[in-house]
């Protein structure tokens, strides 16, 4: 196990998360992200697409990115996968969203928590980016924290996921592993962002939400992690673990 204080072996740590992934499946946003051809998630097969396919895709998956994610709020992922593909497709671009109403949307997402919320801000998110942006998602963490429904989460994952810009997407299983791994000591989920760019290489930035999501839902999860059968236990001082299996 690592001692506490020292410093965590970046390179090891990673290679043996990706290990893990390769044997899961995505979590649901990033699923989608790579299905939409997103940057950080294309398989090296799409390199060999059309320059134009590849340039649609690009264009598009932003777009696809961000309303999953908005969709996969407080929202179980296979919840959130299977709505946001039966919204897709009746509806993959702005353009083609406002011609839905309100009601058809809430049915499309539905059960996804809060549904006829997330219907409204989709609405209104598409009406933005047709109206105030050209059509394009924007590329700023400010534009995106513009749009309603939008929290520094939702707007690192686009930012990662959809453009390839370096950012940190902090939600629940990345906020507890990094602690539990000593990485960072932080309270709330708001305060990892900022923490963990001060401490993680910036190579990392992007993949970390992918590969701790799967690894949280799979082995250290809320509760009693599953200490014992853990890749990572070399690594890890075990922060704030009090019982595991
Ligand atoms: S499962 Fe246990 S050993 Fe593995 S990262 Fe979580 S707390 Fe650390």
């Amino acid at each position: 196990m690592r001692e506490r204080g020292s410093e965590p072996v970046w390179g090891e740590i990673f290679a043996l998360l990706e290990a893990f992934a390769a044997e899961h499946e995505l979590p649901s946003v990033s699923l989608i992200g790579r299905d939409a051809g997103g940057r950080a998630e294309a398989e090296p097969a799409e390199a060999e697409a059309s320059a134009e396919a590849s340039a649609k895709a690009e264009a598009d998956a932003p777009f696809l990115i961000l309303i999953s994610t908005v969709i996969s709020l407080r929202t179980r992922d296979e919840v959130t996968l299977a709505s946001s593909r039966r919204l897709f497709e009746q509806a993959s671009t702005p353009g083609q969203m406002l011609c839905l109403s309100r009601e058809r949307i809430e049915e499309l997402i539905y059960p996804c928590g809060f549904y006829r919320m997330k219907a409204g801000n989709i609405l209104e998110i598409s009406r933005r980016i047709l109206e105030e942006h050209g059509g394009r998602v924007p590329s700023t963490l400010s534009e995106l924290l513009a749009f309603p429904g939008v929290g520094l989460k939702t707007a690192n994952l686009v930012l990662g996921l959809g453009f390839g810009i370096p950012a940190i997407c902090v939600d629940t299983h990345v906020h507890r592993i990094a602690n539990r791994m000593g990485w960072i000591q932080t309270v709330k989920p708001d305060d990892s962002a900022a923490a963990l760019e001060g401490v993680l290489p910036r190579e990392y930035w992007i993949p970390v939400n992918r590969l701790l999501v799967l690894f949280g839902q799979n082995v250290c999860g809320p509760g009693r992690p599953w200490c014992s059968r853990c890749p990572l236990g070399d690594y890890c001082p075990q922060m704030g673990v009090e019982a595991f299996r």
